[in-house]
């Protein structure tokens, strides 16, 4: 697949990568259907980004469809279309139950910034 790799500011490539795989229970692998950049690639690209690390996979937006789910998955199914967000969430913080779950302590800000983001076929 390919993938568009941040490798310092002002340095990125597209790069084939291998299909991502469910690492987690809570998992989901999204076949994109559409996607875009984001302001906030532009802040990584430039260097503004801390926690995303040189190597990282950029990309954060995008809605598709669920090809498959971990096992600790029971509300999203195989065939689902959804709207990826950049927030992950896991529902059951006290961030999370109030609503904040750009906080969330298992979560946050993550994709496309501390663990790998969207590639393309
Ligand atoms: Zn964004
Ligand atoms: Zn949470």
């Amino acid at each position: 697949m390919k993938a568009l790799v941040y490798h310092g500011p002002g340095q990125k490539a597209l790069e084939e990568r291998p299909k991502p795989l469910i690492q987690a229970s809570s998992d989901a692998i999204v076949k994109m259907v559409k996607t875009t950049i984001c302001g906030t690639d532009l802040h990584i690209l430039k260097g503004d980004v801390a926690t995303c690390a040189p190597g990282r996979i950029l990309g954060h937006e995008g809605d598709g469809v669920i090809e498959s789910v971990g096992a600790g998955v029971t509300a999203f199914h195989s065939g689902d279309r959804v709207l990826i967000s950049c927030i992950s969430s896991c529902g059951k913080c006290d961030y999370c139950r109030r609503g904040m779950y750009s906080h969330c302590t298992a979560g946050g800000w993550i994709l496309g910034n501390a663990i790998d983001g969207t590639q393309a076929e």
